[in-house]
């Protein structure tokens, strides 16, 4: 295997090595080095990227002989390279990998509970657990735990070891079957997995874990998760949100959360009692049209403001009190209905069949249809024009 920097020190953000092979493939220059400090994507763990000669590295990835390739968008030439790391890139993975060994060694240890999947990347941290049901109180004792663990500052090791030896030792996860030796990454006297990626040295420097969000895939439990200064800008932004509506409401920010349920729940209450209002308005509008009505229809024009819901509830208050045709309008929009007898009358048909002469476009069903106009003057013909076909 090739020689691996980052294996060694995973801190050294540049090096000096040299341009072993170099290639052309899909208009990119393939560059192999004698040593590296770049972390080929992998396990869960993006590339690496940062400058060889100056040069961006666009992609790092390990090929089937077990080459680390790095991709170049210009000819770095033989001989000499200068590499430099994008080191706040790589801190941010080597934190954040870090912090998913510590909650994936506790959600094991407290839980029984073991890791599936996990995944790095620049916006959020993943990582997919074994179980459908993740209690909140489960959640927030692991999340403590795993704080604890970085406060006490343990010492976060990596070796190889022959795989007779890695089968032979108490590992959370199973070694991979290959020939080579296993690389072995160990928290201090507490976790010990086999893992390629690169971690910092001591639990101290992951800062802070905090999951941000959970989510079922696939019968598992997906956490989304931020450490070090991704989590302190979370709680930044968090800590401002809740004093924000806590201001706005004139609350502490611990009854912040009551006082928002309390006043949707009044909210809604409030909305259930405008309806019943406007629903009895509605009802007296409906007696004054039906006495006044000669014949069968009933043309009325309702306020905007009052709702495109006031068409339909006018109708059914005028239908409680006899049979009739009703041309609702709301703005420039009609509702039509009917509940009259013998169902020769088709609303639909009537619809289809002169709403397009005067712009409108709608539809609906025998008994109930909609229909909307560019202007009012379209709407007051197509009434008229129906008035006369229908009654
Ligand atoms: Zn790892």
């Amino acid at each position: 295997m090739q020689n691996r920097q980052y294996y060694l020190d995973p801190y050294q953000a540049e090096y000096r090595t040299e341009v072993t092979e170099l290639g052309l493939a899909d208009g990119h220059y393939q560059v192999i080095l004698a040593n590296t400090i770049f972390y080929p994507e992998g396990g869960g763990q993006p590339t690496d990227k940062g400058f060889i000669n100056g040069i961006p590295v666009l992609h790092v990835y390990e090929n089937s002989d077990q080459q680390v390739i790095h991709v170049l968008p210009e000819d770095p030439g033989f001989g000499r390279a200068v590499c430099v790391l994008d080191w706040q890139q790589r801190f941010y993975h080597m934190q954040h990998h870090t912090g998913q060994h510590l909650l994936s060694a506790v959600f094991y240890r407290k839980y029984g509970i073991q890791t599936m999947g996990f995944h790095l990347s620049e916006k959020y941290s993943t990582m997919d657990i074994e179980t459908g049901a993740l209690a909140k109180e489960q959640l927030m004792v692991a999340e403590q735990e795993v704080n604890h663990l970085i406060q006490q500052n343990l010492a976060v090791k990596s070796y190889f070891v022959p795989t007779t030896e890695a089968e032979r030792m108490t590992l959370l996860r199973k070694p991979p079957q290959v020939d080579s030796d296993i690389r072995i990454v160990e928290i201090e006297s507490f976790d010990a997995v086999p893992c390629c990626g690169t971690h910092v040295a001591n639990t101290g420097e992951v800062g802070i874990v905090k999951v941000v969000k959970t989510e079922r895939v696939r019968g598992m439990t997906r956490l989304y998760y931020r450490c070090g200064l991704e989590a302190f800008k979370d709680y930044q932004f968090k800590h401002d949100l809740v004093i924000g509506l806590a201001n706005a409401f004139s609350n502490s920010e611990q009854d912040v959360l009551a006082r928002v349920t309390a006043e949707l729940e009044q909210k809604a209450e409030l909305e259930r009692e405008l309806r019943r209002i406007k629903q009895q308005l509605l009802g007296y509008l409906a007696h004054e049209l039906v006495a006044q009505a000669q014949g069968r229809l009933i043309v009325h024009h309702l306020d905007a403001d009052q709702g495109l819901d006031a068409a339909p509830l006018l109708i059914n208050e005028i239908f409680s009190r006899g049979r009739f045709l009703v041309l609702a309008a709301v703005g420039s929009r009609l509702f039509l209905s009917h509940n009259l007898e013998g169902g020769k009358l088709d609303l639909n048909d009537l619809v289809k069949k002169y709403g397009a002469e005067y712009g409108g476009r709608g539809g609906g069903k025998s008994d109930f249809a909609q229909v909307y106009f560019p202007s009012m003057g379209q709407l007051e013909a197509f009434i008229a024009r129906i008035t006369e076909e229908s009654i």
